[in-house]
């Protein structure tokens, strides 16, 4: 196991110092509780190691984040974005991981997590090429319905992509990396495109605007991913693919079932307003409207996080 003095690339290269605790929970947690173990993932700010509590034996995966690296790229906000989105959605859905608590050290902000520990979807999509229909459209249910809870808490999510939805030990929906997430309401630094330009809405590359209903742009490229194996916007250049997303230039590729293809379609609209599942309750375009598009059909909504997931093929 490695200490957290060992962490790679960018922990401290000493040991913690007596930490400062934040915790959520409000009990006083530092990195001598637990044993780190291997980097489950890293992001542009981020290790993610696993963890064990070394009290209970509990496993976590706990985000380490350089508080140094944060102030030099002026991102202290991200961090603060992820910790507040993460505290105001709790425990309330299976689909989010979980944030247990929050502590730091001279370096470094540690944020305690629900272990996913199979991954992510995108790595899935990527060694079989493309999802099986029960495999995208279960992936897709679950999805929709995590969204519905977030966006029911006034949050944004902003990122969502298939690196970010990840897989517990069911294989069942857990999505993560709230850091460029949004209470609404709340003052926003976070609203410039970053990142895989793949998955951004024509309304935040034209106006900087987001709403709810760009995470159900999202959901339509992922969609459409899943099923095709291929990305929905994809130029030669990211200025192309942006270029693409501007004009909604995507096709479908032969094959590609009906059902899927209408529902993408009702996501990959230019007005964010008559997107599927964005439109105010009892308008024909609602959360309901959505659940109950014949994509659907087959989904039992009331057993979808007890069901078992069907076999990634
Ligand atoms: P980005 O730079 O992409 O925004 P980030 O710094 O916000 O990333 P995350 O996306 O939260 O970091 O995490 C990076 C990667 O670490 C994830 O894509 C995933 O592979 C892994 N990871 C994150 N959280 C967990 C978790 N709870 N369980 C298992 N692996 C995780």
């Amino acid at each position: 196991d490695l200490r957290p003095s060992e962490m790679k690339p960018r922990a401290p290269s000493r040991p913690p110092s007596k930490s400062r605790n934040s915790s959520v929970n409000g009990r006083g947690v530092s990195a001598s509780d637990f044993t780190f173990g291997r980097q489950l993932g890293q992001g542009s700010y981020s290790s993610v190691m696993y963890a064990k509590s070394v009290s209970t034996g509990e496993e976590y995966a706990i985000k380490v984040i350089d508080k140094g690296h944060l102030k030099r790229k002026d991102k202290t906000h991200i961090a603060q974005a992820e910790r507040n989105t993460l505290v105001k959605l709790g425990s309330g859905h299976p689909g989010i991981v979980r944030l247990h608590s929050t502590f730091q050290d001279n370096w470094s902000l540690y944020f305690v997590l629900d272990l996913a520990r199979n991954g992510e979807l995108q790595s899935r999509i990527s060694n079989l090429g493309s999802l099986s229909l029960p495999c995208a459209r279960y992936y897709t249910a679950q999805i929709v319905d995590t969204l519905g809870y977030i966006h029911s808490k006034g949050v944004l999510h902003r990122d969502l992509k298939p690196e970010n939805v990840l897989l517990d030990d069911n294989f069942r929906v857990k999505i993560c990396d709230f850091g460029t997430g949004k209470i609404l309401g709340d003052s926003d630094r976070a609203a410039t495109f970053v990142g895989t330009p793949q998955y951004v809405s024509p309304e935040l590359l034209e106006r900087n605007e987001t709403t709810k209903s760009s995470d159900y742009w999202a959901l339509g490229c992922i969609v459409y991913q899943m099923i095709s194996g291929k990305f929905a916007f994809h130029g030669l250049s990211d200025y192309l693919t942006l270029e693409k997303i501007k004009k909604i230039d995507y096709s479908f590729p032969e094959g590609f079932d009906e059902e899927a293809k209408d529902l993408v379609q009702k996501f990959l609209i230019r007005d964010p307003a008559q997107r599927l599942g964005a439109g105010p309750p009892g308008s024909p375009n609602d959360v309901r409207a959505l659940r109950s598009h014949p994509f659907f059909a087959s989904i039992n909504w009331a057993t979808l996080w007890s069901d078992p997931a069907p076999p990634f093929e």
